[in-house]
């Protein structure tokens, strides 16, 4: 399930039905959109704009309850 938003799952390692908790990362996507962006010019602080944008981050799945990673969503995984 291919998603950056909080989903509910049945934990594999402890069996509980939570809802899982996600940590943002920089991907590769977001390295690639700040090394296109700083090629193309834009130097006065724009290569770090992908930083900031949620949208082009790898996001992981965490439980809340046991805090293992349950699966990892990679933004050019296909
Ligand atoms: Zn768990």
């Amino acid at each position: 399930m291919p998603t950056s938003i909080p989903v509910q799952a049945v934990c594999p390692y402890c069996g509980n039905r939570i809802m899982t908790v996600t940590t943002y990362t920089p991907g590769l996507l977001t390295w690639l959109l700040c090394s296109g962006l700083f090629v193309f010019g834009c130097f006065l602080g724009c290569c770090l704009i992908p930083f900031c944008i949620r949208s082009t981050m790898d996001v992981t799945h965490s439980c809340p309850m046991c805090h293992h990673q349950i699966y990892y969503f990679h933004r050019l995984g296909l």
